[in-house]
């Protein structure tokens, strides 16, 4: 997590918590898997792989190292 992330207020960290966790999800990336949104862990562990809806695939992830939970998106091609 970088400084200005620690220096928010909590109740402000928590806006951007469910902020994050109400979006349509960070970018998934077949090198990097879902990279946590918050303290940018890669590869966070996959909770639940969705179908392939067209050429877009959500997917949950639980970073290990802050916990947060979080959706990618994958788009083929
Ligand atoms: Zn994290």
């Amino acid at each position: 997590m970088n400084k200005a992330a620690q220096d928010l207020p909590r109740e402000m960290l928590r806006e951007l918590v469910e902020a994050i966790q109400d979006s349509e999800g960070v970018d998934y990336s077949p090198r990097m898997g879902g990279v946590c949104p918050v303290c940018g862990a890669a590869r966070c562990r996959v909770t639940n792989t969705g179908a392939w809806t067209g050429q877009v695939r959500m997917r949950n992830h639980r970073c290990r190292i802050c916990g947060l939970r979080f959706k990618s998106v994958e788009v083929d091609g």
